[in-house]
């Protein structure tokens, strides 16, 4: 569906823009969404899926997560290539791990 129509359809449910209708109604059951906003519940869950809102997305995203691990310096993974690397903390501990796992790598 063209970006207009999705806004055309959010404007009739009165909100400002399609992003800010799924967002509005994002708490919502899809059918229940669907029927606020006048579009079937696999719409729904299209557009919610786009904006990042699918099921399941109150679950901590890997950012959230890895977010949560750098504003935690009691996590043990603190001092690892890993907690550099794939966490991207740059703490003293993750970036001597790092420096030292990138040492060793060279030989
Ligand atoms: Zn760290």
């Amino acid at each position: 569906m063209p970006r207009h129509d999705r806004d055309e359809i959010a404007r009739r449910s009165g909100h400002a823009s399609w992003r800010a209708a799924v967002e509005a109604t994002a708490d919502l059951p899809q059918q229940e969404a669907g029927r606020l906003l006048g579009v079937s519940h696999p719409t729904i869950r299209l557009w919610r899926a786009e904006l990042g809102l699918a099921p399941g997305a109150a679950r901590p995203s890997a950012v959230d997560r890895a977010a949560a691990f750098r504003a935690d310096l009691q996590d043990p993974r603190h001092g690892s290539a890993n907690g550099y690397r794939n966490l991207r903390c740059r703490c003293e501990r993750c970036t001597a791990a790092w420096t030292t796992y990138q040492r060793d790598r060279r030989g």
